[in-house]
Protein backbone atom coordinates (compact mmCIF):
# COMPACT_ATOMS: atom_id res chain seq x y z
CA UNK A 1 0.00 0.00 0.00
CA UNK A 2 1.61 2.99 -0.95
CA UNK A 3 0.02 5.51 1.39
CA UNK A 4 2.27 4.10 3.73
CA UNK A 5 5.32 4.50 1.79
CA UNK A 6 4.35 8.01 1.06
CA UNK A 7 3.76 9.29 4.47
CA UNK A 8 6.79 11.24 5.93
CA UNK A 9 8.58 9.10 8.57
CA UNK A 10 10.52 9.21 11.27
CA UNK A 11 12.77 6.28 12.16
CA UNK A 12 14.59 6.06 15.88
CA UNK A 13 15.73 2.96 16.35
CA UNK A 14 17.98 1.43 13.97
CA UNK A 15 21.06 -0.38 15.09
CA UNK A 16 23.55 0.51 11.41
CA UNK A 17 24.60 -3.28 11.63
CA UNK A 18 21.04 -4.92 11.55
CA UNK A 19 20.03 -2.50 8.89
CA UNK A 20 22.44 -4.11 6.14
CA UNK A 21 19.83 -4.58 3.34
CA UNK A 22 20.17 -7.86 1.34
CA UNK A 23 21.81 -6.00 -1.69
CA UNK A 24 24.47 -5.04 0.33
CA UNK A 25 24.87 -8.13 1.90
CA UNK A 26 25.76 -9.32 -2.22
CA UNK A 27 28.14 -6.63 -2.39
CA UNK A 28 30.13 -7.39 0.92
CA UNK A 29 29.72 -11.24 0.22
CA UNK A 30 31.10 -10.74 -3.21
CA UNK A 31 33.91 -8.67 -1.91
CA UNK A 32 34.68 -11.28 0.90
CA UNK A 33 34.22 -14.78 -1.00
CA UNK A 34 36.81 -16.80 1.27
CA UNK A 35 34.05 -16.37 4.27
CA UNK A 36 31.47 -18.72 2.92
CA UNK A 37 28.71 -16.49 4.28
CA UNK A 38 25.51 -16.80 2.60
CA UNK A 39 22.25 -14.72 2.88
CA UNK A 40 20.41 -17.39 5.36
CA UNK A 41 22.76 -16.60 7.81
CA UNK A 42 22.59 -12.75 8.05
CA UNK A 43 18.69 -12.48 7.53
CA UNK A 44 15.53 -13.52 9.27
CA UNK A 45 12.81 -14.30 6.71
CA UNK A 46 9.03 -14.11 6.46
CA UNK A 47 7.17 -16.32 8.63
CA UNK A 48 10.75 -17.78 10.68
CA UNK A 49 11.44 -17.09 13.90
CA UNK A 50 14.45 -17.06 16.24
CA UNK A 51 15.75 -16.67 19.45
CA UNK A 52 17.02 -13.71 20.46
CA UNK A 53 20.29 -15.71 21.09
CA UNK A 54 20.35 -16.53 17.79
CA UNK A 55 19.78 -12.83 16.79
CA UNK A 56 22.90 -12.06 18.19
CA UNK A 57 24.63 -14.85 16.35
CA UNK A 58 23.31 -13.34 13.09
CA UNK A 59 24.93 -10.48 14.08
CA UNK A 60 28.45 -11.78 14.36
CA UNK A 61 28.38 -13.33 11.43
CA UNK A 62 27.37 -9.46 9.66
CA UNK A 63 30.48 -8.27 11.74
CA UNK A 64 32.70 -10.03 9.87
CA UNK A 65 31.78 -8.53 6.38
CA UNK A 66 31.60 -5.15 7.79
CA UNK A 67 35.19 -4.76 9.51
CA UNK A 68 37.20 -2.15 7.44
CA UNK A 69 36.09 1.45 6.75
CA UNK A 70 35.24 0.92 3.03
CA UNK A 71 32.65 -1.75 4.36
CA UNK A 72 31.01 0.91 7.12
CA UNK A 73 31.12 3.66 4.82
CA UNK A 74 28.97 1.78 2.32
CA UNK A 75 27.06 0.01 4.96
CA UNK A 76 26.19 3.21 6.20
CA UNK A 77 25.66 5.18 2.89
CA UNK A 78 23.31 2.32 1.62
CA UNK A 79 21.01 2.07 5.01
CA UNK A 80 20.82 6.26 4.54
CA UNK A 81 19.70 5.72 1.33
CA UNK A 82 17.40 2.98 2.01
CA UNK A 83 15.88 5.24 4.71
CA UNK A 84 15.27 8.17 2.34
CA UNK A 85 13.58 5.76 -0.07
CA UNK A 86 10.92 4.89 2.39
CA UNK A 87 9.87 7.90 2.68
CA UNK A 88 11.86 8.34 6.16
CA UNK A 89 12.42 12.06 6.80
CA UNK A 90 14.99 12.30 10.02
CA UNK A 91 16.64 8.94 10.79
CA UNK A 92 18.67 8.40 14.07
CA UNK A 93 20.98 5.82 13.42
CA UNK A 94 23.11 4.13 16.04
CA UNK A 95 25.69 1.46 16.01
CA UNK A 96 28.58 0.32 18.35
CA UNK A 97 31.99 1.57 18.05
CA UNK A 98 34.48 -1.37 16.78
CA UNK A 99 37.58 -1.87 16.40
CA UNK A 100 39.58 -4.41 13.97
CA UNK A 101 42.56 -5.49 14.42
CA UNK A 102 43.41 -6.93 11.11
CA UNK A 103 42.52 -4.06 9.47
CA UNK A 104 43.49 -1.36 11.18
CA UNK A 105 40.18 -0.38 11.97
CA UNK A 106 39.32 1.53 15.57
CA UNK A 107 36.60 3.26 17.55
CA UNK A 108 37.33 6.54 16.32
CA UNK A 109 38.09 5.51 12.74
CA UNK A 110 34.65 3.87 13.02
CA UNK A 111 32.78 6.53 14.01
CA UNK A 112 34.26 8.73 11.79
CA UNK A 113 33.43 7.00 8.99
CA UNK A 114 29.88 6.27 9.86
CA UNK A 115 29.97 10.55 10.35
CA UNK A 116 31.51 10.70 6.75
CA UNK A 117 29.11 8.86 5.41
CA UNK A 118 25.85 11.13 6.58
CA UNK A 119 27.81 13.70 5.40
CA UNK A 120 28.30 12.23 2.02
CA UNK A 121 24.76 12.00 1.90
CA UNK A 122 23.53 15.09 3.02
CA UNK A 123 26.16 16.62 0.28
CA UNK A 124 24.36 14.13 -2.39
CA UNK A 125 21.17 16.22 -1.85
CA UNK A 126 19.94 12.29 0.09
CA UNK A 127 16.37 13.61 1.04
CA UNK A 128 16.80 12.81 5.24
CA UNK A 129 17.91 14.28 7.79
CA UNK A 130 20.57 11.84 9.79
CA UNK A 131 21.58 12.09 13.72
CA UNK A 132 23.98 9.29 15.36
CA UNK A 133 24.15 7.80 18.69
CA UNK A 134 27.39 5.65 19.77
CA UNK A 135 26.01 2.59 21.19
CA UNK A 136 27.40 0.75 24.30
CA UNK A 137 27.35 -2.66 24.42
CA UNK A 138 26.47 -3.97 27.63
CA UNK A 139 28.29 -6.92 27.70
CA UNK A 140 31.59 -5.46 27.71
CA UNK A 141 31.38 -3.73 31.33
CA UNK A 142 32.01 -0.83 33.54
CA UNK A 143 35.48 0.51 31.39
CA UNK A 144 34.21 -0.39 27.88
CA UNK A 145 31.19 1.92 28.56
CA UNK A 146 32.81 4.76 30.04
CA UNK A 147 35.54 4.88 27.58
CA UNK A 148 32.73 4.83 24.90
CA UNK A 149 30.78 7.72 26.65
CA UNK A 150 34.00 9.73 25.95
CA UNK A 151 34.23 9.29 22.98
CA UNK A 152 30.61 10.31 21.99
CA UNK A 153 31.13 12.94 24.12
CA UNK A 154 34.24 14.63 21.89
CA UNK A 155 32.38 13.07 18.63
CA UNK A 156 29.14 15.13 19.87
CA UNK A 157 31.66 18.28 19.89
CA UNK A 158 33.18 17.73 17.22
CA UNK A 159 30.31 16.78 14.20
CA UNK A 160 28.49 20.10 13.91
CA UNK A 161 25.82 18.32 15.76
CA UNK A 162 25.42 15.09 13.75
CA UNK A 163 26.30 12.72 17.49
CA UNK A 164 23.39 13.51 19.99
CA UNK A 165 23.22 10.65 22.11
CA UNK A 166 24.31 7.83 23.80
CA UNK A 167 22.35 4.24 23.18
CA UNK A 168 22.48 1.02 25.64
CA UNK A 169 21.94 -2.26 23.71
CA UNK A 170 23.53 -5.80 23.40
CA UNK A 171 22.65 -8.92 24.59
CA UNK A 172 20.53 -8.20 27.81
CA UNK A 173 21.00 -11.53 29.10
CA UNK A 174 24.48 -10.74 30.19
CA UNK A 175 25.83 -8.14 32.08
CA UNK A 176 24.00 -5.76 34.81
CA UNK A 177 22.56 -2.15 34.25
CA UNK A 178 24.32 -1.43 37.42
CA UNK A 179 28.09 -1.55 36.10
CA UNK A 180 26.92 1.22 33.55
CA UNK A 181 25.48 3.34 35.56
CA UNK A 182 28.35 5.46 35.84
CA UNK A 183 29.12 6.08 32.38
CA UNK A 184 25.41 6.92 31.66
CA UNK A 185 25.48 8.83 34.30
CA UNK A 186 28.65 10.66 32.90
CA UNK A 187 26.58 10.98 29.49
CA UNK A 188 24.21 12.32 31.17
CA UNK A 189 26.13 15.15 32.63
CA UNK A 190 27.73 16.60 29.63
CA UNK A 191 24.52 16.83 27.69
CA UNK A 192 24.37 13.49 25.69
CA UNK A 193 20.84 12.07 24.96
CA UNK A 194 20.10 8.75 25.92
CA UNK A 195 18.09 5.88 24.71
CA UNK A 196 18.47 2.55 26.42
CA UNK A 197 17.07 -0.68 25.65
CA UNK A 198 14.91 -1.32 28.90
CA UNK A 199 13.36 -4.82 29.71
CA UNK A 200 13.51 -6.26 26.82
CA UNK A 201 13.26 -10.10 28.33
CA UNK A 202 11.61 -10.79 31.47
CA UNK A 203 13.51 -10.77 34.68
CA UNK A 204 15.16 -7.07 34.37
CA UNK A 205 13.09 -5.68 36.79
CA UNK A 206 14.91 -4.56 39.08
CA UNK A 207 17.68 -3.31 36.53
CA UNK A 208 14.66 -1.48 34.45
CA UNK A 209 13.61 0.76 37.86
CA UNK A 210 17.74 1.34 38.54
CA UNK A 211 17.93 2.99 35.15
CA UNK A 212 14.56 4.15 34.64
CA UNK A 213 15.94 6.57 37.88
CA UNK A 214 18.40 8.64 35.54
CA UNK A 215 16.16 8.71 33.75
CA UNK A 216 16.88 7.84 30.34
CA UNK A 217 15.33 10.27 27.32
CA UNK A 218 14.00 7.26 25.37
CA UNK A 219 13.45 3.24 25.93
CA UNK A 220 14.13 1.07 23.42
CA UNK A 221 11.51 -2.14 23.87
CA UNK A 222 10.77 -1.96 27.17
CA UNK A 223 8.35 -5.36 26.28
CA UNK A 224 8.07 -6.46 29.59
CA UNK A 225 7.60 -3.50 31.97
CA UNK A 226 3.91 -3.56 32.50
CA UNK A 227 2.27 -5.95 34.70
CA UNK A 228 0.50 -8.14 32.70
CA UNK A 229 4.04 -8.77 31.28
CA UNK A 230 5.31 -9.25 34.47
CA UNK A 231 6.50 -5.82 35.06
CA UNK A 232 4.97 -3.75 37.67
CA UNK A 233 2.59 -0.41 38.12
CA UNK A 234 5.35 1.51 39.61
CA UNK A 235 7.55 0.87 36.71
CA UNK A 236 4.80 2.03 34.16
CA UNK A 237 4.24 4.78 36.43
CA UNK A 238 8.40 6.21 36.45
CA UNK A 239 7.76 5.79 31.91
CA UNK A 240 4.46 7.61 32.59
CA UNK A 241 5.54 10.62 35.18
CA UNK A 242 9.17 11.48 33.36
CA UNK A 243 6.81 11.02 29.89
CA UNK A 244 9.49 8.80 28.47
CA UNK A 245 8.89 7.98 24.46
CA UNK A 246 8.91 4.27 23.56
CA UNK A 247 10.48 3.07 20.62
CA UNK A 248 8.38 -0.32 19.34
CA UNK A 249 9.48 -2.82 17.32
CA UNK A 250 7.01 -5.48 16.08
CA UNK A 251 8.44 -7.18 13.35
CA UNK A 252 11.68 -7.69 15.67
CA UNK A 253 9.66 -8.42 18.75
CA UNK A 254 8.08 -10.51 17.01
CA UNK A 255 11.05 -12.81 14.95
CA UNK A 256 13.22 -12.24 18.12
CA UNK A 257 10.32 -13.90 19.50
CA UNK A 258 9.99 -11.72 22.67
CA UNK A 259 6.39 -11.40 22.15
CA UNK A 260 4.23 -13.98 20.95
CA UNK A 261 2.20 -12.35 17.69
CA UNK A 262 1.67 -9.18 16.45
CA UNK A 263 -2.29 -8.87 18.27
CA UNK A 264 -0.30 -9.65 21.61
CA UNK A 265 2.02 -6.60 20.93
CA UNK A 266 2.82 -4.11 24.07
CA UNK A 267 2.49 -1.11 21.13
CA UNK A 268 -1.39 -1.82 22.08
CA UNK A 269 -1.28 -1.21 25.89
CA UNK A 270 1.21 2.02 25.31
CA UNK A 271 -0.98 3.35 22.43
CA UNK A 272 -4.24 2.95 24.57
CA UNK A 273 -2.41 4.95 27.39
CA UNK A 274 -1.79 8.17 24.94
CA UNK A 275 1.85 7.42 26.28
CA UNK A 276 4.40 8.72 23.27
CA UNK A 277 5.20 5.48 20.97
CA UNK A 278 7.08 5.77 18.13
CA UNK A 279 7.17 2.69 15.44
CA UNK A 280 10.69 1.49 14.90
CA UNK A 281 12.44 -1.31 12.21
CA UNK A 282 15.28 -2.14 15.11
CA UNK A 283 17.08 -4.02 12.34
CA UNK A 284 15.55 -4.10 8.91
CA UNK A 285 18.11 -6.25 7.12
CA UNK A 286 17.87 -8.68 9.37
CA UNK A 287 14.64 -8.76 10.23
CA UNK A 288 13.32 -8.04 6.43
CA UNK A 289 11.18 -5.40 7.10
CA UNK A 290 11.02 -1.38 6.81
CA UNK A 291 9.04 1.09 8.16
CA UNK A 292 6.02 1.63 5.96
CA UNK A 293 6.03 -2.32 6.75
CA UNK A 294 5.68 -1.50 10.16
CA UNK A 295 3.47 1.19 9.85
CA UNK A 296 1.15 -1.26 8.07
CA UNK A 297 1.39 -4.03 10.18
CA UNK A 298 0.63 -1.56 12.90
CA UNK A 299 -2.44 -0.21 11.71
CA UNK A 300 -3.90 -3.62 10.38
CA UNK A 301 -3.20 -5.51 13.75
CA UNK A 302 -4.61 -2.41 15.63
CA UNK A 303 -7.21 -1.30 13.37
CA UNK A 304 -5.75 2.36 13.34
CA UNK A 305 -7.06 4.95 10.89
CA UNK A 306 -4.86 6.65 7.89
CA UNK A 307 -5.12 9.68 10.08
CA UNK A 308 -4.32 7.93 13.38
CA UNK A 309 -1.16 6.22 11.28
CA UNK A 310 -0.07 9.99 10.44
CA UNK A 311 -0.64 11.02 13.56
CA UNK A 312 1.50 8.57 15.14
CA UNK A 313 4.67 9.54 12.22
CA UNK A 314 3.69 13.07 13.25
CA UNK A 315 4.16 13.02 16.71
CA UNK A 316 7.30 10.98 16.73
CA UNK A 317 8.52 14.18 15.73
CA UNK A 318 8.49 15.45 19.57
CA UNK A 319 11.03 12.84 20.37
CA UNK A 320 13.68 13.35 18.13
CA UNK A 321 16.95 14.10 20.15
CA UNK A 322 17.99 16.66 17.48
CA UNK A 323 17.40 20.54 18.56
CA UNK A 324 13.85 22.00 18.42
CA UNK A 325 15.32 24.12 15.18
CA UNK A 326 15.13 20.39 13.49
CA UNK A 327 11.43 19.82 15.38
CA UNK A 328 10.46 22.96 13.43
CA UNK A 329 11.38 22.48 10.56
CA UNK A 330 10.44 18.68 10.78
CA UNK A 331 6.96 19.43 11.77
CA UNK A 332 6.35 22.31 8.70
CA UNK A 333 7.43 19.65 6.45
CA UNK A 334 4.65 17.04 7.53
CA UNK A 335 2.16 20.08 6.98
CA UNK A 336 3.54 20.59 3.63
CA UNK A 337 2.81 16.76 2.74
CA UNK A 338 -0.23 16.06 4.80
CA UNK A 339 -2.14 17.30 1.52
CA UNK A 340 -0.59 15.25 -0.43
CA UNK A 341 -0.88 12.04 1.05
CA UNK A 342 -4.63 12.38 1.63
P1 LIG B 1 25.88 -2.37 15.30
O1 LIG B 1 25.91 -1.73 16.66
O2 LIG B 1 27.04 -3.30 15.10
O3 LIG B 1 25.75 -1.38 14.20
O4 LIG B 1 24.54 -3.21 15.21
C1 LIG B 1 24.40 -4.53 15.73
C2 LIG B 1 24.40 -4.51 17.24
O5 LIG B 1 23.23 -3.81 17.71
C3 LIG B 1 24.27 -5.87 17.89
O6 LIG B 1 25.53 -6.50 18.00
C4 LIG B 1 23.63 -5.56 19.24
O7 LIG B 1 24.61 -5.10 20.14
C5 LIG B 1 22.72 -4.42 18.91
N1 LIG B 1 21.35 -4.85 18.63
C6 LIG B 1 20.75 -4.97 17.42
N2 LIG B 1 19.47 -5.40 17.57
C7 LIG B 1 19.26 -5.53 18.88
C8 LIG B 1 18.13 -5.93 19.65
O8 LIG B 1 17.04 -6.26 19.15
N3 LIG B 1 18.30 -5.94 21.01
C9 LIG B 1 19.47 -5.56 21.60
N4 LIG B 1 19.52 -5.60 22.93
N5 LIG B 1 20.54 -5.21 20.90
C10 LIG B 1 20.45 -5.18 19.56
Amino acid sequence: DLFYRNIPKVELHAHLNGSVSFQTIEKLISRKPELNIEHSMTAIGKGQRRTLDECFEVFKVIHKLVDTEEAILLVATDVIREFAADGVKYLELRSTPREEKSTGLTKRTYLETVIRAIQQCKTQGVDIDVRFLVAIDRRNGTEVAMETVKLAEEFMLSSDGLVVGIDLSGDPTVGHGKELLPALERAKNCGLKSSLHLSEVRSQLEESDLLLNLPPDRIGHGTFLHPEMGGSQSLVDKVVKNNIPLELCLTSNVKGQTVPSYSEHHFQYWYQLGHPCVLCTDDKGVFCTDLSQEYQLAASTFGLSREDVWKLSQRAIDCIFAEEAVKQRLRKRWNELHGQVF
